[in-house]
């Protein structure tokens, strides 16, 4: 059993209010936010980043994305915009090792994707 932070969220053992729940997928918010609205999406299952994504996992990264697309309406950001980050690997600056996009909006928010030393 895998002692990841965000399977702990998956099985109840951290308690958070899903924003969204599915047989495949959840939505939280996330703990320490970078805007007004900023949530999580992540699979349930335990994948640890987009390079372990195979082939017939194409409809789970759907239905993330589909499920922040609803969730950025229900929170009145859409028209307004916002950003759908997914974090790979080291230069990526991912934290969490289990795949995590990003909804992030609800105010104007700077570029902050520039590489370091360009
Ligand atoms: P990343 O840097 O893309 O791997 O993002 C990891 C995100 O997970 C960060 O934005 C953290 O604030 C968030 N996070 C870590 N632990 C928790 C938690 N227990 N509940 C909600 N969000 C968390
Ligand atoms: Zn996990």
């Amino acid at each position: 059993m895998s002692d990841c932070i965000f399977c702990k969220i998956v099985r109840g053992e951290i308690k958070v209010d899903f924003l969204y729940e599915s047989d495949k997928v959840v939505a939280f918010k996330d703990i320490r936010p970078l805007a007004p609205i900023h949530y999580l999406i992540i699979p349930k299952e335990h994948i640890p980043s987009m390079n372990d994504i195979s082939k017939d996992q194409q409809s789970l990264l759907g239905e993330m994305l589909l499920c922040a697309t609803e969730l950025a309406k229900e929170a009145g950001i859409d028209q307004g915009g916002y950003k759908l980050l997914i974090r790979t690997g080291n230069h990526g600056g991912q934290e969490v090792p289990h795949i995590h996009l990003h909804l992030i909006g609800g105010a104007r928010l700077s570029e902050g994707i520039r590489a370091i030393n360009s």
